[in-house]
């Protein structure tokens, strides 16, 4: 795919700010063609030096929680005030980018064309619905380019809010103005890795919900043990329609990043995610060789008839397959 384009070129263009170059850059970062991996490596390295400096914010809420219309007016909020916002938008509908649910339908038009924004879909990844591992990269790029803000947004679904969690400072929930069954529905998981909750919606029939919403997650995150010392989650209402609550929720985002200066936080954070981001990749890489052992791959058919035969235990067989990497792994 990369016949056009240098190494130097992508990088020259990359750091110049071009967001056609950027997307072909991350076209390439994105392929799995073990030469387009070499370069994508290649690629990296030259613009790691020049990464690192943004704030890293994931949104994440259910379909039709008003994801794209907040997006849209909160980073052309922030876009007002002089700073660059690239927004990844995760598609769980689809593996490779250009997938459905978020290509199809015409989202951020104002963002989406102002010259201080960028918009890319980003693939979903593996069986778990999951967030690509390419995803990180995607954002190092956007930050070699020289976005300041970068929001990586993603519906709930399967594993793609915690993968997201994993990769921002900031991890931001949007949560329908509905009350009862629709709150106790949360998962409880996600309620514990939010930093900031935003109410959507919070607008003529439905602002008397969005009040009571916020009173109800505020009495479960009291019942939380909190995830950090230095931050407190904050809960706000706000309604992207009538441009209320934005300007508060960009300035709980500054709160957030100052009290998280105040104690040099965010280097210690991004270097665990970093080791989190290691062993991820060595374990799907180690899950993909597994299965080309030749003594893995013969016997697993055995073992799969005689589990359903139920002539040997699960435990049983994985241990004795596990057994045969002894003269690879030593027992320890
Ligand atoms: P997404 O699926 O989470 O990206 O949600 P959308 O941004 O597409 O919004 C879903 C629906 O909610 C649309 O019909 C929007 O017009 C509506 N919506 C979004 N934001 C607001 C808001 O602030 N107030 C009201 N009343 N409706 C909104």
């Amino acid at each position: 795919m990369m016949t056009n384009y240098s190494i130097e070129m992508l990088s020259e263009g990359v750091l110049n700010g071009n967001r056609r170059l950027l997307a072909k850059a991350i076209s390439l970062i994105e392929s799995t063609l073990h030469k387009d991996r070499i370069n994508a490596h290649k690629l990296l390295s030259i613009l790691l030096p020049h990464t690192g400096k943004s704030w890293r914010i994931g949104i994440t809420g259910a379909p039709g929680v008003g994801k794209s219309t907040f997006i849209e007016t909160f980073g052309l909020n922030i876009i007002s005030e002089g700073h660059r916002v690239a927004v990844i938008a995760i598609d769980p509908s689809s593996k490779r980018s250009g997938g459905s649910i978020l290509g199809d339908k015409t989202r951020m038009n104002n963002l989406s064309i102002h010259k201080d924004a960028f918009i890319r879909p980003a693939p979903s990844g593996g069986a778990l619905g999951g967030v690509s591992t390419t995803t990180r990269e995607v954002m190092l790029l956007c930050e070699a380019a020289g976005f300041d803000v970068i929001i990586v947004e993603t519906v709930g679904v399967g594993q793609s809010e915690i993968d997201v969690e994993s990769m921002v400072d900031l991890f931001m929930a949007l949560m329908l103005p509905n009350a009862g069954d629709e709150l106790q529905g949360i998962k409880r998981g996600i309620m514990e890795i939010t930093d900031l909750f935003v109410i959507t919606k919070a607008d003529g029939t439905t602002e008397h919900l969005a009040n009571f919403a916020k009173a109800q997650i505020n009495a479960i995150i009291k019942l939380l043990r909190p995830k950090y010392n230095h931050w407190l989650p904050q809960i706000l209402t706000s309604s992207a329609i009538e441009h209320r609550g934005i300007n508060e929720t960009w300035a709980s985002c500054k709160a957030y990043f100052s009290a998280c200066n105040e104690v040099n936080s965010l280097a210690l954070l991004r270097s665990q995610q970093n080791r989190q981001w290691f062993h991820q990749l060595l374990e799907n890489g180690f899950r993909e060789l597994l299965y080309q052992f030749p003594t893995i791959k013969n016997q697993i058919p055995t073992l799969e008839r005689q589990i359903l035969d139920g002539t040997i235990l699960p435990t049983f067989a994985a241990d004795q397959l596990l057994k045969k990497l002894n003269p690879v792994i030593p027992e320890s």
